[in-house]
């Protein structure tokens, strides 16, 4: 299991928003951005920090620490996730949501980024306990928020219940009710078709795509796994939908691993059951930092940011590393895995299948008229594959990695628009 003390990256190259300053700052060197527009979008425009009180179900009362943090709206609303996990500090949430504003940028939509969090675990609340930190959080942030203002969504602890909480209570203040303000709600109060397996969906055709255009064989290729969460555990399913063989998986608490392969169906239906993966019938039990170096020859990070490191990417065997989660490379794992010829589809290729179904979902919101599953999997289709051949191709021609191409694609959109509004007054 990887090992680090909650909330504190082991080296300050490992801080998220360490890494992702040095990303941009990759991407702003070669666009030549002028001095102005690079401190524009190195900085995070509105950062949030709130402290309140919690009644648990014992009586007593406790502090949450949450934040809400805007990057950057040059292209629109903003978009991000909200985060309950322990590891919550300011550094990860502004590196996240600076991620969500290249990240949606690179798909064209018409969003900017955003991210927020609380720093709590999911995994001690009670359900009622959870929904009063929820509809608490909420309210504090409520002056950021809005369906034409800042629109969050699920990300790691956080799911359709929450997001259903948080639409309620931001709607209970309003008098009405306002879907379009969270997305990945269930689709019972106007959450979307598809929106559940919209990551790992991403993940699966990005993945496929990648390979396809390095001419790789992807079915039968061996996968591993690390997460097995809303993106890891779709994204696994799918995977082995598709031929792909699953020799490792994995959850906080440890992974599993057979060369011969795991059915992700059932192990996922054990972790259900059980709450482990362990025991899994005909496979050995792996750490998390194990888990990564296993023989393979695709790695999917599908947890959290900081995995791939300047310390063990040397050591993975994977020739594809298809990034789930956020930033689980480090810069200086970067230069390494490239130099060894490893290709790394980046996050915010990779994983942008969420808040493209996310965009689905505010759009049929808007419209009140809903599109059904089969419509939704083909424009998230259509969309993925546009945008990694996009990629793919300009990377190929620039000789750069395809982080590096995604980067410059998705700043130079941003900028673009950050120039062409103009500096306000
Ligand atoms: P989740 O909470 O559903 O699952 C997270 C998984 O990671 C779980 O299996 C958990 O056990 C495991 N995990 C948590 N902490 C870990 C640690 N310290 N070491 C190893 N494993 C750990 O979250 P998710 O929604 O699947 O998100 C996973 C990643 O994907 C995050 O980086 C998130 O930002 C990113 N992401 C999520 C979405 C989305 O739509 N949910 C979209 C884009 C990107």
């Amino acid at each position: 299991m990887v090992t680090r003390t909650p909330g504190q990256p082991e080296t300050l190259t490992d801080d998220p928003w360490d890494m992702a300053l040095r990303q941009f700052a990759g991407a702003a060197d070669h666009l030549g951005l002028k001095r102005g527009i690079r401190e524009v979008l190195s900085r995070p425009h509105r950062e949030f920090t709130v402290h309140f009180p919690v009644q648990m179900d014992d009586g007593s009362v406790q502090m949450f620490t949450g934040y809400r943090i805007i990057h950057n709206g040059a292209l629109g609303p903003t978009k991000g996730g909200l985060r309950y996990s322990p590891d919550v500090r300011i550094n990860e949430v502004r590196a996240l949501a600076m991620w969500m504003t290249w990240k949606c940028a690179l798909s064209q939509l018409p969003y900017g980024g955003a991210k927020g969090g609380v720093t709590c675990d999911p995994s001690r609340l009670s359900a009622a306990e959870l929904e009063h930190l929820t509809r608490r959080y909420a309210t504090e942030i409520s002056p950021l928020v809005g369906p034409y203002e800042d629109i969050p969504a699920p990300d790691v602890g956080t799911n359709d219940q929450i997001m259903a909480w948080f639409m309620d209570t931001y709607s209970m203040h309003r008098g009405y009710s306002v879907p379009t303000v969270v997305t990945g709600k269930p689709v019972v109060i106007g959450g979307s078709a598809g929106r559940r397996e919209a990551t790992g969906r991403g993940v699966m055709i990005a993945a496929r795509e990648a390979a396809r255009s390095i001419g790789r064989p992807f079915a039968g290729s061996r996968v591993v796994v690390q997460g097995s969460g809303n993106v890891g555990g779709v994204a696994a399913r799918l995977l082995h939908e598709q031929g792909c063989v699953i020799v490792g998986l994995s959850d906080v608490r440890g992974g599993i691993h057979n060369p011969r392969g795991i059915d992700p169906n059932a192990a996922l239906a054990r972790l259900k059951e059980t709450g482990s993966l362990a025991g899994y019938p005909g496979a050995d039990a792996v750490s998390n930092a194990e888990l990564l170096e296993l023989p393979c020859d695709m790695l999917v990070p599908a947890a959290i940011e900081g995995q791939i490191t300047g310390k063990n990417a040397d050591r993975v065997k994977a020739s594809m590393i298809v990034e789930g989660a956020n930033g689980p490379t480090t810069p200086d794992a970067d230069d390494i895995l490239r130099a060894r010829g490893v290709t790394v589809v980046p996050d915010i290729l990779a994983n942008a299948g969420g808040v493209i179904v996310s965009y689905f979902e505010w759009v049929q919101d808007l419209q009140a008229y809903f599109w059904s599953e089969d419509e939704i999997n083909r424009n998230l289709e259509r969309l993925m594959v546009r945008t990694v051949g996009q990629v793919t191709r300009f990377a190929a021609e620039q000789d750069v990695s395809l982080r590096t191409g995604a980067l410059i694609f998705a700043v130079k959109r941003v900028a673009d628009a950050l120039m062409t509004r103009g500096i306000y007054p």
